[in-house]
């Protein structure tokens, strides 16, 4: 019996975690063949602003299936057109492939959640389901639970182990904004990007003006940070026209300063790698702090902006020796923004606006401070901030 494995997604775009997790099912599985099939319209998800179009996301999941033995790309949802239903899909398959056993595979948030999907139980007759899970804490019970839940209505589920290293799509726009996706794509998606201007690759954000930044900067944070680093745009400019500082500057700091924070710590090393950059001991050893020196990358190559902007976002988290005012401003202005919520903000706030450098010790003191509670290192740069205010007579 032909056993044909069901493959759905977006593709918003296709990357090597894909194929890599296509190649793992045709093999666990025993697949005589895989169809990859982009869907049109995803039911409960927006395509987000500036995205391909649907005929550019095939033409990229073409490209990066050819020559794949066993992979085949499937456009009935494309065909279909509106909201792409999976049901309808099975469905669809279950009539052209009348006698083969039909697996669809999907990845552990689509499982728990398949019970609100429409009809479940109609695809549940057609095909078979694979969960793909990753092995994150508490997945597998959850799994487990599923499946017996799935297997009393009638369901056939294999669960399967992904060890591939999974990168969202999102975080891969944003390694594509950044230029650093290389390790991710196919080289011909990779090009199709590229000659397509898709995703903002290859795009020119240099020297945008203000609003112009702003729009760019949005969509590549997450939504629950936008609000904060608004906020610490608008503090710095408060600031740096109470002390003098270029008010300009500021804004563009503070609008950039958290640019990569949405990237956890191996994308951290990636961004690091791709920029050629080596890192010291501590950075190695605490990737997630890195987002201070990755955003100073992408702030200077990808924006082009000026030393003192990069500087100011390179030390925004850990401070330094003999800081330059602009330097001072974003480390406050990231602490006290009119977002920030913590015990004795408002001491940290009324001091920014009072004295800069004594702003600057109660935020490096309570930085410290926190880090040694949580039993965890504190970079060098800190310590030899604090030690340079002291010796300052701050
Ligand atoms: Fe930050
Ligand atoms: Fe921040």
């Amino acid at each position: 019996m032909e056993k044909i494995g069901i493959y759905g997604g977006t593709f918003n775009p296709p990357h090597t975690g894909h194929i890599q997790g296509a190649a793992y099912a045709l093999e666990k599985l025993g697949l005589t063949r895989l169809l990859m099939v982009p869907d049109y319209l995803a039911p409960h998800k927006e395509i987000p602003a500036g995205s391909a179009t649907p005929e550019q996301r095939l033409s990229m999941l073409r490209l990066a299936c050819k020559d794949k033995p066993g992979l085949e790309v499937c456009d009935l949802e494309m065909r279909r057109q509106g909201r792409s239903y999976t049901y309808e899909t099975v469905v669809q398959l279950r009539e052209a492939y009348r006698d083969a056993e039909l697996t669809l595979l999907m990845g552990t948030d689509m499982f728990l959640s398949f019970d609100s999907w429409r009809k479940p139980e109609s695809i549940l007759q057609n095909a078979a389901l694979a969960v793909m899970y990753r092995g994150d804490k508490g997945e597998r019970e959850a799994i487990e639970a599923q499946k017996a839940k799935l297997e009393a209505m009638g369901g056939k589920i294999y669960v399967l182990k992904n060890p591939v290293v999974a990168i969202s799509s999102s975080d891969l726009r944003r390694l594509i904004a950044f230029g650093c996706a290389g390790e991710f794509l196919d080289e011909a998606v990779a090009d199709f990007i590229r000659e397509h201007g898709l995703y903002g690759a290859d795009a020119n954000w240099k020297n945008l003006p203000m609003p112009e930044l702003e729009k760019v900067v949005v969509p590549l944070m997450k939504e629950k940070r936008v609000a904060h680093i608004l906020g610490c745009c608008q503090t710095a400019v408060e600031l740096a026209r109470l002390y003098g500082a270029d008010e300009t500057d500021a804004a563009r700091a503070g609008l950039l300063h958290d640019i990569t924070k949405a990237l956890d710590g191996p994308l951290q090393l990636t961004l690091c790698r791709a920029y050629g950059t080596i890192l010291d001991d501590f950075s190695r050893k605490n990737p997630k702090t890195l987002h201070a020196l990755t955003g100073s990358l992408v702030a200077e190559r990808v924006f082009g902006e000026n030393e003192a902007v990069v500087s100011a976002i390179r030390y925004h988290t850990t401070g330094r020796a003999n800081m330059t005012l602009l330097e001072k401003i974003i480390y406050v202005a990231d602490y006290v923004e009119p977002n920030r919520d913590f015990p004795g903000v408002e001491k940290l706030r009324k001091a920014a606006y009072e004295n800069i450098d004594q702003a600057l010790k109660l935020g490096l003191e309570s930085t410290l401070a926190l880090l040694k509670e949580q039993g965890r290192e504190v970079s060098p740069e800190s310590g030899e901030a604090l030690r340079y205010l002291l010796e300052h007579g701050v």
